[in-house]
């Protein structure tokens, strides 16, 4: 087997690869307003009702129409997927490790043509999509192995005369509950997770990016997935989500998305229903308010294009976005003016055009959303740049920064999801880190320092589960910097890491006198 690397990003100034992108995107748009059934043990089921999922750049523009799961047809899933554990569990592990190397593979010749999916059902700029689509591949190939790695348990010791082995078996029905933020990469890592330890699965995907996650579902049956393991059921939160989350089979739920919905499906799992026999296990990643610090001996152009491109790529709609800034006083004038000049000269606009550097927020009610924080921001800082939007033809905000901000203000605590960054000025390096951990939210973080010492207290001191040196903080990749945060971030799992396998699993001893 050859060794997991990850899979490269494309380079779209070598003329080829622009290119493929033009052809990829022709050919998406000659599947736009297609009709999507659901999938339930293997079968295509098409209801009236619809999830229609638009192009959030172009509003008009329809990306396809996804048939709704209701509580009915969630139950039909739930007994299709309850029946195939009974089979799936018992598939060799080395067999579901190669469905997903095969997925891997398929996505990889098609690599493009998903990227520009997303590119019209995300409104992801080139580079961003290609780097969703990247590290899908990378979750299938990573998780692979991983598996391959666990499939014989752990060693434990044995007395003579007894033989003593501890192996991880699967929990059971799992309910996956993907963003549309990164509706390939998470979608499919999420998913791929849950199967190939053995579970079967009920896919909820974003009703906004519907249509990625069944192109996906389409890969893993070409692959090999038999029937009933993953079942495709797009829907509502309140009514299909509550109810599969409720479900007394339901045996884990695995969730990405704000913390409140997060929460809420946390306190519900716990709830106990009549014929359930065991306590959910919750996996929830969720929320970042992530700060990259400044400090007074630092690279300040590497700080002011690390802030930059961490808060505004995909237009800062990434848990891991910088979306505070602590910057040490002596030099915090010098790099805010860099910010403002850096971000001024960003492009916006449709991302089918590779030269538009960020596009739109996903929705109506992002955009209402982050605009409003923007209001807010007005009050309570001095609006460097940005502060525009305009939703007539997309949802298209400009990157926004706000500096002299107080850290008790609202857009320095709440998280805002959108391209709108706040600056505030420490003392000195240790306050610096103390309005850095001033959160509910401990996912990403950024420290932009040459003084070693204070490197070191920062990663002593500085409550994140990714923490970043002189880099940006977002961009995690699978197998490398495994991903996930403490506190209100999630249950402190870490995707795309050596353990996360495990997190779908029990581990079951067995001793055997000999
Ligand atoms: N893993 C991504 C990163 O490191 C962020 C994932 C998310 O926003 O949910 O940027």
């Amino acid at each position: 087997m050859i060794p997991y690397k990850h899979e490269p990003f494309t380079d779209f100034s070598l003329e080829a690869n622009y290119n493929a992108y033009v052809d990829a995107l022709k050919k998406v748009e000659g599947y736009l307003g297609e009709d999507y059934p659901l999938i339930i043990g293997g079968e295509r089921i098409t209801t009236e009702d619809k999830i229609v999922s638009y192009n959030p750049a172009k509003k008009t523009e329809v990306i396809g129409r996804v048939s709704k799961a209701n509580q009915e047809l969630a139950e039909q899933a739930m007994q299709a997927a309850d029946k195939t554990f009974k089979t799936w569990k018992k598939v060799d592990s080395a067999i579901r490790a190669d469905v997903l190397f095969k997925a891997a593979a398929i996505i990889r010749r098609r690599k493009h043509e998903f990227s520009a999916l997303l590119t019209k059902e995300a409104g992801k700029p080139w580079d961003e999509a290609d780097a969703d689509t990247a590290e899908a591949i990378d979750f299938l190939e990573y998780y692979g192995r991983q598996m391959l790695r666990i499939k014989n348990g752990q060693p434990v010791e044995s007395r003579p005369g007894e033989y003593n082995r501890y192996n991880y078996i699967p929990l059971g029905v799992g309910i996956v509950i993907s963003p549309w933020n990164f509706p390939f990469a998470i979608m499919a890592g999420t998913t791929v997770a849950a199967i190939v330890t053995g579970n079967t699965v009920l896919l909820k995907p974003a009703s906004t990016t519907p249509v990625v996650a069944y192109k996906f579902i389409e890969v893993l049956e070409q692959a090999g997935l038999p029937a009933g393991v993953v079942n495709y059921v797009p829907g509502s939160g309140a009514e299909v989500g509550d109810y599969l989350v409720d479900h007394p089979k339901t045996r884990f739920i695995s969730f990405t998305g704000s913390r409140d919905i997060g929460l809420r499906i946390n306190q519900r799992a716990a709830t106990h229903n009549d014929g359930q026999i065991w306590i959910k296990r919750v996996i929830a990643e969720m929320g970042g308010k992530d700060t990259i610090i400044v400090d007074k001996e630092a690279d300040l152009e590497l700080a002011a294009q690390s802030i930059v491109k961490s808060a505004f790529g995909f237009s800062g709609q990434k848990c891991s976005a910088c979306s505070r800034v602590v910057i040490v006083e002596d030099v915090y004038d010098t790099v805010v003016s860099r910010v403002e000049e850096l971000t001024k000269v960003l492009t916006v606009g449709d991302p089918t055009d590779y030269n538009n550097y960020m596009a739109t927020v996903i929705d109506q009610a992002a955009f209402d959303k982050i605009t409003a924080y923007i209001e807010i921001g007005k009050g309570e800082g001095r609006l460097v740049v940005g502060g525009t939007a305009d939703d007539s033809v997309g949802y298209f905000i400009q990157p926004t920064v706000f500096a002299d901000v107080a850290p008790s203000a609202r857009i320095m605590k709440e998280e805002i999801f959108g391209p709108v960054v706040a600056i505030t000025k420490a003392k000195d390096f240790d306050e610096a880190i103390d309005i850095a951990n001033d959160t509910e939210y401990g996912l990403t973080g950024a420290v932009i320092t040459t003084n070693r010492f204070n490197q070191e207290k920062a990663r002593e001191d500085f409550h994140v589960g990714n923490l970043y040196f002189n880099r940006g903080c977002t961009g995690a990749i699978v197998g490398y910097q495994p991903f996930g945060g403490f506190n209100m971030s999630g249950t402190d799992s870490k995707a795309g890491g050596p353990d996360y396998l495990q997190l779908h699993m029990q581990a079951k001893t067995t001793s055997e006198m000999l």
